[in-house]
C-alpha cells in the first residue's frame, strides 16, 4: 500500500466513525486471526441493573438492601450504581459507612450502621418509624445527627471485623459485596446458594454474595443488557473468518452462557485487571495477531499488548489513549468496518 492508499483508507474510516489514532493499525488489521473483546460496556451496555436478591433465614430483604446500596454508594462500578438504584428505587434511607476498602475485580467492603447518612431521605425525615420501615433500624436506629457508635480504632470495632455475630442493634456492622472467589478470600462458605447461583449464571445474570458480620447474608443478581449492534458485529466478524473471543472478570457460568447466546468462540473468565494482558498472550500464541476492544481503564494493559488496540468511543479517556483505533458509534459495529477498510486498502490476503 501507498502512502496516498493508507491517507485515503484513514480518511474512509473517519467518515465511517472508525479512527485510525495511527496508521500502522490500517495496516495490520488485515492480519487479525481473533478479536478480544471486554465483556462489559463493549458486548454489553455497561449499564447493569439488579434482577434479583435472595436473602438467607434471619436476615431481612430491605435492611440488607439498605446496607449493600449504603456500601456500594462508595464504589464508582458499575454494579456498584445498579445496587444504589435498586436501593433508592424502594426508596430507602442508607446507613452511614465508614473504612470503605475496594478490591479491584473482586468486591467492596466497609462497615456499615449507625445514623442513616441521609444520602436517599431528605435531612430531618428520619423518625424510629421511618428507619424501621426503611429496614435500618436493627443496624442503629439512633436518632439523626448522633455520631455512628462504632469506631473502627475501637476495641469493639476489631473485634467485630474478626468476629461473625449477626448485626446487634444499634451498633455497626462489617458488610462484604463481591464475587465468590472474594467471600472465599473472608473465609465466608457460599455453598447454601449454590443451587442459585448456577441457576442465576446460565441465566447470563451475575451473581455476587453479601456478607453481614462474617457470616453469609444474601446472594445478589445484576444483568447488564447486551447491545443492540452486539450479535449482528459477530456474525460479521465470522463471516471475515476470524475469531471472537471474550475476556472478563466477571463470572465464568454467566460468561459462558453469554457467550453462547452471542456464538462467542473463546471464553477467559474470572480474570483479575492484570490477568487481562496474559489472556491477549495466550490468544496470540493460539491464534496469531489479536485485535482487542475494550472501554475501561483496566483495558489499557491488554489494548497495548495486542497487535491492534480498539477503543470503544463512549470508553474511558485511558482506554481510548491505549488504543491505535477509535470507534467513535460506540458499538462493536465498528470492528468489521475497520477490517473491512484494511482489507481493502492494503489488500486482501485471504
Ligand atoms: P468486569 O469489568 O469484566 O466486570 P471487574 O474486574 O470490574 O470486571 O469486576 C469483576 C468482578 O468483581 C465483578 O463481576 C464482581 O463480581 C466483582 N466486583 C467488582 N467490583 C465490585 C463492586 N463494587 N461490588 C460488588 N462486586 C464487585
Ligand atoms: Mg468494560
Amino acid at each position: 500500500a501507498t502512502p496516498t492508499s493508507i491517507m485515503v483508507g484513514i480518511g474512509r474510516g473517519a467518515e465511517l466513525g472508525v479512527l485510525f489514532r495511527k496508521g500502522e493499525a490500517l495496516q495490520l488489521l488485515k492480519d487479525a486471526k481473533v478479536v478480544a473483546v471486554d465483556k462489559t460496556g463493549t458486548l454489553t451496555e455497561g449499564k447493569p441493573a439488579l434482577t434479583d436478591l435472595l436473602v438467607q433465614p434471619g436476615f431481612d430483604r430491605a435492611q440488607v438492601l439498605a446496607q449493600v446500596a449504603a456500601l456500594e454508594s462508595r464504589s464508582e462500578h458499575p454494579i456498584a450504581r445498579a445496587l444504589v438504584a435498586a436501593a433508592e428505587a424502594e426508596g430507602l434511607m442508607l446507613p452511614a459507612v465508614s473504612d470503605f476498602e475496594s478490591l479491584t475485580g473482586l468486591g467492596v467492603t466497609a462497615r456499615v450502621g449507625g445514623v442513616p447518612d441521609g444520602h436517599v431521605a431528605p435531612a430531618g425525615a428520619v423518625s424510629a418509624e421511618a428507619a424501621s420501615s426503611a429496614g435500618v433500624a436493627s443496624v442503629g436506629a439512633a436518632p439523626a445527627g448522633v455520631a455512628p457508635a462504632a469506631d473502627s480504632s475501637s476495641a469493639a470495632g476489631v473485634a467485630e471485623r474478626v468476629g461473625s455475630e449477626a448485626p446487634v442493634a444499634g451498633a455497626s456492622v462489617l458488610v462484604a459485596v463481591g464475587a465468590d472467589r472474594y467471600m472465599q478470600t473472608l473465609g465466608v462458605d457460599v455453598s447454601p446458594f449454590a443451587a442459585e447461583a448456577q441457576k442465576l449464571g446460565e441465566e447470563g445474570k451475575s451473581p455476587l454474595y453479601v456478607a453481614i458480620g462474617g457470616q453469609l447474608a444474601a446472594i445478589v443478581a445484576v444483568s447488564d443488557p447486551i447491545k443492540s449492534t452486539t450479535t449482528a458485529a459477530i456474525r460479521t466478524l465470522h463471516e471475515q473468518g476470524l475469531k471472537v473471543a471474550m475476556i472478563t472478570g466477571d463470572n465464568a457460568r454467566t460468561a459462558q452462557a453469554i457467550a453462547r447466546q452471542l456464538g462467542i468462540d473463546d471464553v477467559v473468565a474470572e480474570v483479575l485487571p492484570a490477568g487481562k494482558v496474559d489472556a491477549v498472550k495466550r490468544l496470540q500464541q493460539r491464534y496469531g495477531a489479536v485485535a482487542y476492544v475494550g472501554d475501561g481503564i483496566n483495558d489499557a494493559p491488554a489494548l497495548a499488548q495486542a497487535e491492534v488496540g480498539v477503543a470503544i468511543g463512549t470508553g474511558t479517556d485511558v482506554a481510548i489513549e491505549a488504543a491505535d483505533v477509535v470507534l467513535m458509534s460506540g458499538s462493536l459495529q465498528g470492528v468489521p468496518t475497520a477490517i473491512g477498510l484494511s482489507r481493502a486498502t492494503i489488500g486482501n490476503i485471504r
